[in-house]
């Protein structure tokens, strides 16, 4: 008797443990403002964003292509200083919400 109760409680709580499907549904595509490069950004917390590049937008991008070719590695680069900005303004234009994980 008190299952269903319960059930109808949990409705409002904190969501369930997000599958990997669930993860990548938060992901917003945004476009560089300077390079064009398109990328898949998702907002963790205001501190924390995660941003997925593809091959081509690595190449699209100049500053990230140039810092690559420098020696960084690719998956310690979060975004170029202006894609930075476009994130930052897709953010406040609500186009990219922050979804706690
Ligand atoms: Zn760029």
């Amino acid at each position: 008797m008190t299952d269903g109760q319960r059930r109808g409680n949990g409705f409002a709580g904190p969501h369930l443990a997000s599958r990997p499907d669930e993860r990548q549904a938060r992901f917003r595509p945004v476009e560089c403002d300077r390079c064009g490069a398109m990328v898949q950004v998702a907002k963790f917390s205001p501190q924390h964003t995660s941003v997925q590049w593809s091959p081509a937008s690595v190449r699209a991008c100049a500053e990230f292509t140039a810092r690559v070719s420098a020696g960084e590695q690719t998956a310690l680069i979060d975004s170029c200083a202006s894609l930075r900005d476009s994130i930052d303004r897709a953010v406040l234009q609500g186009s990219v919400e922050v979804f706690p994980p």
